[in-house]
């Protein structure tokens, strides 16, 4: 699927939409979300859309330095989505070589746990630690304000 956005308002509400079309009752692992783009491209601007949707209140800052931050989920955001996901992880591998320096941080259990959203920015340096299904979004750079996204799921 392919879709166009103008403005960054569009991409997080994109994200909104869209988190609501991937999520799966009875889910055996994590729900994993990776992104895709190059710096500038809306990958962070991505996943706050997603936090909003999942009604986080705390403010998203990329985790370029610390790699991997999590939210817990409020309990409005299970009753709105009629889920028990419990927590979102946000992963920045911008500055890791590979998947091997994300099996430190106990990336395995998280992406086991069904109880977990995982967004990954960069998601293309670490493809080897990435479950059999997932949804990878790459984020293009059209113009200033427009950005197209190209959603694929794996299956
Ligand atoms: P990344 O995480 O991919 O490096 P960010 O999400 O941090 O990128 O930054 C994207 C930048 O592009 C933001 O400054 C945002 O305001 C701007 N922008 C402009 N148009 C869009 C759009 N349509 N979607 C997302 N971001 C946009
Ligand atoms: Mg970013």
């Amino acid at each position: 699927m392919i879709k166009i956005t103008i403005n960054p308002k569009e991409t997080e509400k994109l994200a909104g939409f869209l988190l609501e079309k991937f999520i799966e009752k009875n889910r055996k692992q994590a729900l994993v979300i990776a992104l895709e783009g190059e710096l500038g491209a809306g990958k962070t601007v991505f996943v706050k859309g997603l936090a909003k949707a999942l009604r986080i209140r705390s403010k998203i800052k990329s985790p370029t330095f610390t790699l991997i931050k999590s939210y817990g989920l409020p309990r409005t955001s299970y009753e709105l989505h009629g889920t028990s996901y419990k927590f979102l992880y946000h992963l920045d591998c911008y500055r890791l070589r590979d998947h091997n320096d994300l099996e430190s941080l106990g990336i395995k259990e998280i992406l086991n746990n069904p109880d977990n959203i995982v967004v990954i920015e960069w998601s293309d340096r670490v493809k080897k630690a990435l479950p059999e299904k997932y949804i990878k979004i790459h984020i293009d750079h059209i113009s200033d304000t427009q950005r197209k996204l190209n959603i694929d799921i794996t299956l």
